[in-house]
C-alpha cells in the first residue's frame, strides 16, 4: 500500500496479514534465533538483536508516519539517542543542541557523550541566530527538541535545518511532544526523527521505548549498525505493545489536545496561576511559528504557580484524577513536578536560567472526562488559596 492516508498508515503500515495463517495482528515472534536452511542460507532472519520481524513492523509503521523509508526501535528513546550519537559522532565532533531538552537527554549529552570526547553547545531553542552562532566548524549534528519538556518551547525547524545544511551538519529533531500527528519534521528539513514511545506513541504508560525514523539510506545503515552492534533493541513483546498503542494515535491526540485546550484556558484565568505555558495559548511567545509548522498544539500543558515550592506540593496532593508521576502521554491524566522528578539532573542555576522554577508544575492532559478534569484541578487550586 502506497501513500496511504495518516490514519490508515497507524493501522496498516509495515503491518500486513500474516502470510503463513492470515493473522491480522502482527505476531509476536518471540525468538531469538531462527532456523537455517544451510549454512548461509537464512530466510532473511538471523538473531533478534540483529532483526526480528515484530520490531521491523514498528520500524516500517514509524518510517511510514514520518514520511521516510527508514525506521528503527531501540528499548527506550535514551537508547535511540544513544545511537544516533554513537552510530555518528566520533571524539572531537561538536553538537549543537537545544537549551531545553528532555532532563534525561541533558544528562545524556553532559554526563556519557562528553566523557567519549564530543563538544557541546546549548543555543536557546527559540532562536535559530542562537543556532547559527553556536556552529563550528566541526559541528556534525544538530539536535532540536520541539516542543521542548517542560516550557513548551518552539525551535524553528524549517530555519534550523537550514542553518544545519549549510555547516554541512545533520539536524535530528525529537518529536516526541507532537506525535507524527501534529508534526513531521522531514518535511520541513530535519534528516532524523527521534521519538521516545514511552510516551504518545505507546500511549498507555505500559512500555519503555524509542524509535527513529531516518530520511537517508547512508544515515541509516550507520545507526543500524549501531543498533546491532550495541544492541539497545527492544524485545518483540514491547514492540508489539507500541504498534498496538499507534494504532489509536489520531484519536488520542485528538482528544489529549481537547483536553489540554481547556486546561490551559482554564488555568490561565486563575488566581493562583501566574503563568501558563501552552503553545496553542495566543499569548504564548510562538504561538504563529507553532501553528504554522504543527498541525495541533498537542496534550501538554505547564504552568507556574504563586508561591513556589510549597504551593506546588499543596495542589499536588490535592489532586485526585491526575497522578503525581513521571512520563506523560499515556491516556490517563499525570502531573509532575520537574525541579525534583523529570528535571531534577539539571544543576540548579540551569534550572532556573531556563525557567524551570520551584513553582513549575507540568501536567499531561490524559483522555477522561473534561469535566472531571477541570473539576479535579479547580478543586485543587483552590485548597491552596485556602491556605
Ligand atoms: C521521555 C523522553 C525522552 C527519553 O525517553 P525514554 O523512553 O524515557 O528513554 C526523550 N525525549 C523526550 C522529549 C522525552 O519526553
Amino acid at each position: 500500500m502506497k501513500r496511504m492516508g495518516f490514519e490508515t498508515a497507524l493501522i496498516h503500515a509495515g503491518q500486513e496479514a500474516d502470510r503463513r495463517t492470515g493473522s491480522v495482528t502482527v505476531p509476536v515472534y518471540q525468538t531469538s534465533t531462527y532456523k537455517q536452511d544451510g549454512v548461509g542460507r537464512d530466510r532473511g532472519w538471523e538473531y533478534s538483536r540483529t532483526g526480528n520481524p515484530t520490531r521491523k513492523a514498528l520500524e516500517d509503521c514509524v518510517a511510514a508516519l514520518e514520511g521516510v523509508r527508514h525506521g528503527l526501535a531501540f528499548a527506550s528513546g535514551l537508547a535511540a539517542e544513544t545511537a544516533v550519537v554513537g552510530g555518528l559522532l566520533k571524539k572531537g565532533d561538536h553538537v549543537v543542541a537545544g537549551d531545553d531538552l528532555y532532563g534525561g537527554t541533558y544528562r545524556l549529552f553532559e554526563k556519557v557523550f562528553r566523557k567519549w570526547g564530543l563538544e557541546i553547545t546549548y543555543a536557546d531553542s527559540g532562536s535559530p541566530a542562537a543556532f547559527r552562532r553556536a556552529m563550528r566548524r566541526n559541528t556534525r549534528l544538530v539536535w532540536a527538541e520541539t516542543p521542548t519538556n517542560p516550557l513548551l518551547n518552539i525551535t524553528d525547524i524549517a530555519a534550523v535545518a537550514e542553518i544545519a545544511h549549510k555547516g554541512r551538519a545533520l539536524l535530528a529533531v525529537d518529536n516526541t511532544f507532537a506525535t507524527p500527528y501534529f508534526q513531521r519534521p522531514v518535511g520541513l528539513g530535519a534528516d532524523i526523527v527521534v521519538h521516545s514511545s514511552t510516551k504518545y506513541l505507546g500511549g498507555h504508560s505500559d512500555v519503555i521505548g524509542g524509535l527513529l525514523a531516518i530520511k537517508d539510506k547512508a544515515v541509516f545503515e550507520e545507526v543500524k549498525f549501531h543498533q546491532n552492534a550495541a544492541g539497545a533493541v527492544p524485545g518483540p513483546w514491547d514492540a508489539w505493545l507500541t504498534l498496538r498503542g499507534i494504532k489509536t494515535l489520531a484519536v488520542r491526540m485528538k482528544a489529549h489536545e481537547a483536553n489540554a485546550f481547556e486546561i490551559a484556558e482554564a488555568l490561565s484565568r486563575h488566581p493562583a496561576v501566574s503563568k501558563v505555558y501552552y503553545p496553542g495559548l495566543k499569548d504564548h511567545p510562538a504561538h504563529a511559528l507553532a501553528g504554522a509548522q504543527m498541525d495541533g498544539y498537542g496534550g501538554m500543558v505547564s504552568f507556574e504557580l504563586k508561591g513556589g515550592r510549597p504551593a506546588a506540593e499543596k495542589f499536588l496532593k490535592k489532586l485526585k484524577i491526575f497522578t503525581l508521576a513521571e512520563s506523560l502521554g499515556g491516556v490517563e491524566s499525570l502531573a509532575c513536578y520537574p525541579a525534583a522528578m523529570t528535571h531534577a539532573a539539571i544543576p540548579e542555576k540551569d534550572r532556573l536560567a531556563r525557567g524551570i522554577t520551584a513553582g513549575l508544575v507540568r501536567l499531561s492532559a490524559g483522555i477522561e472526562s473534561t469535566e472531571d478534569l477541570l473539576k479535579d484541578l479547580h478543586r485543587a487550586l483552590n485548597q491552596i488559596q485556602r491556605g
